[in-house]
């Protein structure tokens, strides 16, 4: 049955399920290579098995309402050469060495930033990870960078219904070309002001001229973050 490889999109086609229980609505499957001849990459000896290490992945795909969980069994191998000894641990594709999650995994987390209605918050409780972890793979995968700031900016709001939070977005334009610079998700002063200090202070002494309408916080911008 290698139709694991489409179900859950793995790239690793040698892989087995070697067992499969299912524990109320949680299907648990274990995955295993079958074991083959290893030698050794440095020197060439053969390397002997030293046995299987158990590893449980977050890869929560959900099919039929039942949600996975995978164990790996990773075989663990050591070169047969005394002058040698070189070891190591099986991989698998689809998911990083050092991570519990995988890759797939943080694709679907990527994905579900899609929706401007999700939150890091509401990502992460549906994933069952942190949200500072959401918020990191999001930020690893998905480079936002803002443009510079110009000689002439011009800031303005836009009214979003997203929360009750954050009603009004900022939008930072180059007032030349009406190039956006950057979108905030807030006007308020604790998202503006992390914001524009951590902008080098030498490129805030670059704008000249502040175009905004009156709302005396934007007007305030030019002694408070610009000068
Ligand atoms: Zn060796």
């Amino acid at each position: 049955m290698n139709s694991i490889t489409d179900l859950l999109d793995l790239e690793d086609n040698d892989v087995i399920i070697s067992n499969i229980d299912v524990q109320g609505q949680t299907k648990v499957l274990t995955l295993e290579t079958p074991p083959t001849a290893h030698f050794c990459p440095v020197c060439g000896f053969r390397m002997y098995s030293r046995g299987v290490k158990k590893r449980t992945i977050n890869h929560p795909i959900l099919q039929d309402n039942y949600s996975f969980v995978l164990i790996l069994k990773q075989r663990r191998w050591r070169c047969i050469n005394p002058d040698c000894h070189y070891s190591t641990n099986e991989s698998f594709k689809f998911v990083n060495k050092s991570r519990r999650m995988s890759n797939a995994t943080e694709m679907l987390i990527v994905s579900a930033y899609k929706d401007l209605m999700e939150s890091s918050t509401s990502i992460a409780k549906r994933f069952n990870v942190s949200d500072t972890f959401a918020h990191e793979v999001f930020d690893r995968y998905v480079k936002l960078d803002r443009l510079s700031l110009t000689d002439a900016i011009s800031v303005d709001e836009v009214f979003l219904d997203m929360d009750d939070y954050c009603k009004y977005a900022l939008v930072i334009q180059d007032f030349h070309t009406g190039d956006p610079i950057d979108l905030l998700r807030s006007r308020r002063t604790n998202v503006t002001e992390p914001y524009f200090t951590s902008i080098p202070i030498e490129e805030r002494l670059e704008v000249r001229y502040l175009i905004s309408d009156m709302y005396n916080p934007y007007i305030a911008y030019v002694v408070r973050y610009l000068f």
